[in-house]
């Protein structure tokens, strides 16, 4: 069944809607340190206030522990969706309580309310349903229907994804609607050959996305803080970098794996070994095979791919006819560490295949090595939801708003 999307919902003029954003940006010392979530968000609202709608906005930010946590708060967000929106946002202090309450009520018809981060409450991401429920239930109240468009949630079943959206007529927005068909795309009728580029620093969750990809593509990728517990099931000596042990095993399967499958691995020859985790460490590139031999002895840490490996890995983008890249290749964040992600991203670019970059981080590396969104087939908003998706796997957000 395909998704309900916002013309489903019928009249919205004088109607409140809710609006389940992914406003989850990068905050540096309580600046935005990239709005590209929040200006993808805007189509979405866009459309609705043209419609006549009243906008009631939820979103997480970061991982709080369902309490409020002012490191956390949309307020910065609030801002700057007022800015971009050209009109008043009014921002609620929490997501259900009394400020959310308050500026509900006095909703009129083009008017703005962003609440506070939904995971201020414990009910938003509780494992238990019955908590999720009551939470959702109270957010239900706030408003007459639902548009799901936060991309980058739609993985997870949590309260404002899946439980609210079964409480109130819903549909999925327009970000979600395109999300949709781009992943589509990727997986349906993707053309060959077909490369997946996984690099970042959330090593357990994308190790366990590479049995079910494999199947599925002729060439993987490794860069970022994954390649250490690949070269440390090799049996090479990875110094302090990011090193996920107890995936050994793991990873030594992935290979044989991807071996009966005819399914290249490739792993960086070379690597940017620095002193310490640090903005100005010294560093020096060495073979992949002799990171213990660094001049940082067991200390030194592997903070990008080497100029080899970067090169070569952006031979093989330019190559493939379809090319999804999720992490960065190194700590891009530091200047001296940038050039691999550099790398990839200008060959993503330049490539005439179809090049989609997906995962939080890695969009705002490309925003702040100076591309485009328009530079590339399509930069996702989601992560983990996009590799949920190319994995095949069921989205419980998605399959509320009648996708299956
Ligand atoms: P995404 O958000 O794109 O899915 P992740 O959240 O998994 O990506 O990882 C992004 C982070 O990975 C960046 O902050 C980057 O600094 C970090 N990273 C990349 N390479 C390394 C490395 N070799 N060691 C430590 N961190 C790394
Ligand atoms: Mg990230």
């Amino acid at each position: 069944m395909a998704l309900r999307t916002i013309p489903s919902l019928g009249e919205l003029a004088g109607r409140r809607v809710f609006v389940r954003c992914d406003l989850n940006v990068p905050l540096e010392g309580g600046a935005i340190a990239d709005d590209g979530r929040v200006r993808a968000s805007l189509a979405t609202l866009e459309a609705l206030l043209g419609a006549g709608a009243a906008l009631v906005i939820g979103s997480h930010l970061g991982r709080p522990d369902g309490a409020p946590d002012p490191r956390y708060s949309l307020a910065p967000v609030a801002k700057r969706l007022s800015e971009l929106l050209g009109r008043p946002v009014r921002f609620a202090s929490d997501a259900v309580g009394e400020s959310a309450q308050n500026a509900v009520s006095e909703l009129e018809r083009g008017d703005v309310v962003l609440l506070e981060n939904l995971r201020f409450n414990p009910g938003e991401t509780s494992k238990d349903p019955a908590e999720r429920a009551a939470f959702a239930a109270r957010l239900a109240a706030l408003a007459d229907a639902v548009v799901s468009d936060g991309f980058g949630v739609v993985h997870r079943a949590q309260a404002s994804v899946t439980d609210l959206e079964g409480l109130l007529p819903s549909a999925a927005g327009l970000l979600v609607e395109q999300e949709v068909r781009v992943l589509e795309r990727l997986t349906r009728h993707a053309e060959r050959p077909y490369t997946v580029v996984l690099g970042g620093s959330k090593v357990s969750d994308k190790l366990a996305v590479i049995d079910s990809l494999l199947p599925k593509i002729d060439t993987l990728v490794v860069g970022g803080g994954m390649v250490f517990t690949f070269l440390a099931a090799l049996g090479h000596k990875v110094g302090s970098s990011l090193l996920e042990e107890d995936r050994i095993p793991d990873v030594l399967g992935y290979l044989e794996r991807a071996r009966e499958l005819g399914v290249t691995i490739e792993l960086p020859e070379d690597i940017v070994v620095a002193e310490r985790f640090a903005i100005d460490a010294k560093h020096e590139v060495v073979s992949a095979d002799a990171m213990g031999s660094s001049r940082f002895g067991a200390s030194g840490l592997g903070l990008d791919i080497g100029p080899k490996a970067a090169e070569r890995f952006a031979r093989i983008v330019r190559e493939s006819k379809t090319v999804f890249w999720n992490g960065p290749m190194g700590v891009f964040e530091f200047p001296d560490f940038a050039f691999g992600t550099a790398a990839i991203a200008q060959a993503l670019a330049d490539t005439s295949g179809f090049g989609v970059v997906g995962g939080g981080d890695s969009a705002a590396a490309v925003r702040r090595l100076g591309f485009h969104d328009s530079d590339f087939g399509h930069v996702s908003t989601g992560g983990g939801a996009s590799l949920e998706f190319l994995e095949g796997k069921a989205l419980p957000g998605l399959e509320v708003l009648g996708w299956a």
